[in-house]
């Protein structure tokens, strides 16, 4: 038994290992939310999160930007899914099986994660100094 985990651990390992790859081939900065990962774990998505291994995720993909000089950044996670990227406007509380972020303010509507990575994507910019263009996300 405690084989058989040792080698799901090293999969996922290797897995995390190569979507970082990936990410570093696409990128030359890379953003992430700054979960509070145990209070997930604790919150509504319960113990999914921490079984998914998003932790060591961030931790192989921080190591893996270090090593092939891709900026990386954490950034405040708070209410991500509840701001108009586009406008910046709080469009409230979504519940999960909402998908799609539809602002009352300005119309911007997208799939809510594509919305939320891209409130990360600006908050991220702006962190280090620099302003993003939303139409470059067609
Ligand atoms: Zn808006």
């Amino acid at each position: 038994m405690a084989k058989l985990h040792e080698r799901i651990a090293n999969t996922r390992k290797d897995f995390h290992w190569k979507v970082a790859h990936q990410l570093c081939e696409q990128a030359k900065t890379i953003f992430v939310e700054d979960l509070n990962l145990v209070g997930l774990s604790r919150g509504m998505l319960g113990k999914h999160c921490l079984d998914a291994g998003w932790g060591q995720f961030f931790q192989i993909l921080e190591q893996c930007c270090f090593k092939r000089g891709v900026y990386f950044q954490k950034v405040d996670s708070k209410k991500t899914s509840q701001i108009c990227p586009n406008c910046g406007t709080e469009t409230g509380k979504k519940d999960l099986s909402e998908r799609v972020h539809v602002c009352g303010n300005c119309g911007y509507t997208t799939d809510r994660d594509v919305a939320a990575a891209q409130v990360v994507l600006n908050r991220g910019c702006a962190a280090v100094g620099q302003t993003v263009k939303m139409r470059g996300f067609g």
